[in-house]
């Protein structure tokens, strides 16, 4: 009983503390900002000097610590402490609920330490494993298009069935920003939602090969063979990143095939058609080929006004629409893009406190426009920052202190983030499965050594040119 009491003091305790933060910030930033950024926040949890806050999407955290890092940490300290810590959870209710579960079991081990009393643990009825579902993505919200016709069909048949249809595997292909991720993710949503018990976890192929490395390196290769072969539903994003990666292709064949013979579902992602995948094991590809493969193109007009008009209406905004059609009108080959001049609209406008209004579109649109490059990845950038500080590219994904293989790590953690479009967690994955706040850290070290130290500022210049104009 004692255990659930504190939970609940706990709960009332974040929302002090979150309350106080609020009044704070409140001071500091515009109406407008703060009712579009921090309004949304919700406290989850405080324990000593950590407070953890929810936010509505991976975006809200990247535009906070991107824009209010300073009011934050004055915050923060102000009220958390000069050890305070402010830890967002991205929103997902299910989550929340596991890690405070976790948390009362930690803290029922601490308080119960020196008593002979057996804590009332709360029955964890979740999954023992993270599956890496976004709840966000649902078909509901995943707009019919000309583009997207069979895709989504397909989708949520196997949604309704996974493993009954003869769409195994389904294979879906497309460009970037078309809502590959979004109609996979889906389908993993759609069958937890119709069967709780059913093992479904999603996967983008590089985490995957991270894993299958880190399992290698440990010693665990079996079992990481089978937990996998242990899914109902096995959803691998990207598949496109497992080329060049043989050793990783071996066993994900053998994961493919008892998965397959068992019945059960397999869904991929890739940015090509299988027999376009030129250096992916010929087995593999034969493989793809055996259930349903559907392609994705990019949304037509009506798709793209209707997506933009969704969206708008999911923040709770009221948008004209002239310049709905404005931007659907100028931004036509990526939704990911489309969307992301509707949040830079927002943002424009809640930053400046200014009305919604044609010439904010054009400049939101004009930013997405010339922001466009060529995609760079976390790969590439280590591959370039090791060679130029002659450090061995394993080194910096292992626990290596030594001094240059810090500085080569920070560095290449640094560039990540500035480059590609990356969250904290991927870029952490990258180098070793290291967490988010150890990329922060690096992030923020290398950001203080560029205003404190001439030579580091040379240093990072030159790699992002070498980076950005692809030369080594
Ligand atoms: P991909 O994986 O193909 O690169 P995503 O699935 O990540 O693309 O889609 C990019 C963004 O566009 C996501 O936020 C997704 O929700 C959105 N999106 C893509 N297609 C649609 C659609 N038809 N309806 C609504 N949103 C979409
Ligand atoms: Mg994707």
């Amino acid at each position: 009983m004692e255990v659930i009491e504190r939970v609940i003091l706990n709960k009332t305790d974040s929302k002090d503390m979150w309350k106080k933060c609020l009044s704070l910030i409140k001071e500091s930033v515009p109406a407008l900002t703060y009712n579009t950024w921090f309004l949304p926040i919700k406290p989850l949890f405080f324990s000593e000097n950590e407070l953890k806050i929810e936010v509505p999407n991976s975006f809200f955290i990247e535009w906070i610590e991107e824009h209010y890092n300073t009011i934050i940490n004055n915050v923060v300290k102000q009220i958390l402490g000069d050890d305070g810590k402010l830890l967002y959870v991205v929103g997902d209710e299910k989550e929340a609920n596991r890690e405070a579960f976790n948390l009362i079991e930690k803290r029922s081990e601490k308080i119960f330490q020196n008593s002979v009393v057996i804590p009332e643990i709360v029955e964890n009825e979740e999954d023992e494993f993270e599956s890496y579902l976004i709840p966000r993505y649902k078909f509901d919200n995943f707009i019919k298009g000309e583009g997207n016709q069979l895709a989504r069909a397909a989708a949520i048949a196997i949604g309704e069935n996974a493993g009954e249809t003869s769409f195994n595997p389904f294979f879906i292909y497309g460009g970037v920003g078309l809502g590959k991720t979004h109609l996979i993710q889906a389908i993993g949503n759609k069958i937890k939602e119709k069967s709780k018990s059913k093992k479904v976890i999603y996967v983008s192929s590089e985490q995957f090969t991270v894993e299958f490395i880190d399992a290698i390196q440990s010693g665990n290769a079996q079992e990481f063979s089978n937990f996998y072969k242990n899914m109902d539903a096995l959803i691998i994003d990207d598949i496109q990143f497992l080329i060049g990666k043989e050793k990783t292709q071996d066993y994900f064949f053998h994961i493919f095939n008892t998965l397959h013979q068992a019945g059960k579902q397999i869904i991929l992602s890739s940015d090509k058609p299988p027999k376009e995948l030129k250096g992916l094991n010929e087995r593999l590809i034969s493989r793809f080929q055996m259930g349903l493969t559907a392609d994705i193109q990019a949304p037509d007009f009506e798709t793209r006004m209707a997506i933009l008009k969704n969206k708008a209406i999911s923040y709770g905004i009221l948008i004209p629409n002239d310049i709905l059609e404005y931007m659907a009108y100028n931004i036509t080959s990526n939704v990911r893009e489309l969307e992301g001049s509707l949040i830079k609209l927002l943002a424009s406008s809640s930053l400046n406190s200014q009305e919604i209004d044609m010439a904010l579109a054009r400049k939101a649109v004009n930013e997405i426009a010339t922001g466009r490059q060529v995609n760079i990845s976390i790969d590439y950038i280590t591959q370039i920052v090791c060679k130029y500080f002659s450090v061995d590219e394993n080194k910096v994904r292992e626990k290596n202190r030594k001094k240059e293989v810090v500085l080569a790590r920070q560095v290449a953690m640094f560039l990540s983030k500035k480059l590609t479009k990356s969250s904290l967690k991927t870029i952490g994955l990258h180098f070793g499965g290291r967490d988010h706040s150890t990329v922060i850290h690096a992030y923020n070290s290398i950001e203080q050594l560029l205003t404190d130290d001439n030579s580091t500022k040379d240093i990072v210049d030159t790699l992002r040119n070498k980076i950005e104009l692809g030369v080594s």
